[in-house]
């Protein structure tokens, strides 16, 4: 795959822009740079408009071209971002292009995002596996508000909770969470859609929201009545006490920060 790009002084993007579109219909990639911008099309060599190689006239402006070649998987190349990662020495939670974990003790869970969020490695889903992992007491109900991948309700089937609820209001993470729970060979009672803005949350002995702070206090507000134990994440650190008091009667158990977002551990007073 060959990657052509095209720099103009930004006065001139205008002019560019609408020629290129006329030599190559399929889109054009835009970079703004310091005083120029820069457009690209891509395409395999044949496919791409016939434009020499240095200065050039597109449009009526004085443009540079140089073409480079790009691999093939440029498209895959996404993938290396999702790197394995290990919570509380306890779940690996990996892609399906790594290979499972046969550390003694570790459990594993393969997990495909689609196109829906939640490979595991941000760090909001890391804080809520991390307090998931670390809960002591039996295993009961769980729901999962906002399911993206299905990441949070998968790793709480490992861990010993039934049954278990998975709800998001996207079509596609609704998807991505029933087909990673067949790979993990693990059953979900209920994969749902939903709207938590306007529903309230379903009933569980545990309840995980890895959502932000507006859908969150929504949520709160929604409520019928608090859950036993809820676990919150997606927050600054500086909305963590907001949230937090929506939340009342429920308290404070437990609080965990990384890189700027906070996840919350909240329990019935005691
Ligand atoms: N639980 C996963 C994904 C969290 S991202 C993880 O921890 O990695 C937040 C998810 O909330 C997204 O999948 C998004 O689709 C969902 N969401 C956002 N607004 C929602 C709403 N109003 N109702 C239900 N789900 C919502």
């Amino acid at each position: 795959m060959i990657r052509l790009a095209v720099r103009a002084p930004a006065a001139d993007a205008e002019l560019v822009l609408a020629a290129l579109l006329e030599l190559a219909p399929g889109g054009v990639e835009q970079v703004d740079r310091d005083g120029e911008v820069e457009f690209a099309v891509y395409g395999a060599p044949g496919e791409l408009p016939e434009l020499a190689e240095g200065v050039a006239e597109v449009g009526g402006v004085e443009v540079v071209v140089s073409g480079s070649e790009v691999p093939d998987d440029w498209a895959d190349r996404w993938k290396r971002f999702h790197e394995p990662i290990l919570v509380a020495d306890r779940l690996y939670v990996r892609p399906p292009w790594e290979q499972a974990t046969s550390r003694a003790g570790t459990i594993d869970l393969e997990i495909d995002p689609g196109r829906a969020f939640g490979t595991g490695s941000h760090a909001t889903t890391r804080l809520c596996l991390e307090l998931l992992a670390r809960l002591d007491g039996p295993r009961g109900s769980l729901c999962d508000l906002g399911c993206g991948s299905g990441v949070l309700a998968i790793a709480a089937a490992k861990l010993g909770h039934r049954p278990i609820e998975a709800v998001d209001f996207d079509p596609l993470a609704v998807e991505a969470t029933a087909e990673n729970a067949r790979r993990n060979g693990v059953e979900l009672d209920v994969v749902r859609r939903a709207n938590l803005r306007e529903q309230p949350a379903p009933a569980a002995d545990v309840v995980v929201a890895n959502l932000m702070r507006p859908l969150l206090l929504r949520v709160a507000e929604l409520l019928p009545a608090p859950p036993p134990l809820l676990i919150v994440s997606g927050l600054l650190d500086d909305e963590a006490d907001e949230v937090a008091a929506a939340f009342a009667p429920l308290v404070e158990r437990d609080r965990r920060s990384d890189r700027g977002w906070t996840a919350l551990e909240l329990a019935g007073p005691a």
